[in-house]
């Protein structure tokens, strides 16, 4: 059996001032280097929990730990997806088959993005965007936490971080300007390169 691989916080694919003036460089310093590697490191501690109640055959504490591995692995795995999402040439629509998908499932462009910002402003969390494999269509997501309100089996194709660590010292109360800044930054490319590897799973 193969070893599992403890998790990595991987490096951001551009710089930390590249996002700016939507994201600002201090940000994406923190929000990167001390809340995703916090997420990270925490999964890592609650599996050696859990290893350690096994060998100990005593499980108090195993399903807060179950929970944790939860919660962190979930954070991590959007926190991975939403630095790919973002690139400092992002901005304008998507193209091609993404394209054609958005305004099938939701109309228009401007209908899937209307109902992605309601759930961006909505959100204890994040908001996504994902396929769903079972009904073969792409649907937006209101997520609380990192994994509140997860559609099983469908996967994530964007996802906007709107916990207030990711735009208040930027923004203020103001989330509406940070949602509305993130799409000069969302990279089109990456997303249709998630929506390709979702629907060809
Ligand atoms: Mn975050």
């Amino acid at each position: 059996m193969p070893e599992h691989s403890n998790p990595e916080l991987p490096p951001l694919p551009y710089d930390y001032d590249a996002l700016e003036p939507s994201i600002s460089e201090q940000v994406v310093t923190w929000h990167h280097d001390t809340h995703h590697q916090s997420y990270v490191d925490s999964i890592q501690g609650a599996e050696e929990t859990l290893a350690e109640n096994r060998e100990a055959g005593d499980f108090g504490g195993s399903a807060a730990a179950i929970r944790d591995v939860t919660h962190n692995g979930c954070g991590h795995y959007l926190h991975t997806l939403f630095w790919e999402n973002m690139s400092p040439n992002g901005g304008g629509e998507p193209s091609g088959e993404l394209a054609d998908a958005i305004e099938e499932d939701f109309g228009s462009y401007e209908g899937w993005r209307g109902e992605f910002e309601a759930a961006a402003d909505d959100a204890s969390g994040w908001a996504l965007l994902a396929y769903d494999p079972v009904a073969d269509q792409l649907r937006n997501l209101v997520v609380d936490q990192h994994d509140q309100g997860a559609l099983w089996g469908s996967h994530p194709v964007v996802a906007l971080d709107v916990w207030e660590h990711s735009y208040y010292y930027d923004y203020g109360p103001d989330r509406g300007s940070f949602v509305e800044n993130f799409f000069d930054v969302i990279d089109w490319d990456d997303v249709a390169e998630q929506y390709q590897k979702a629907t060809s799973q």
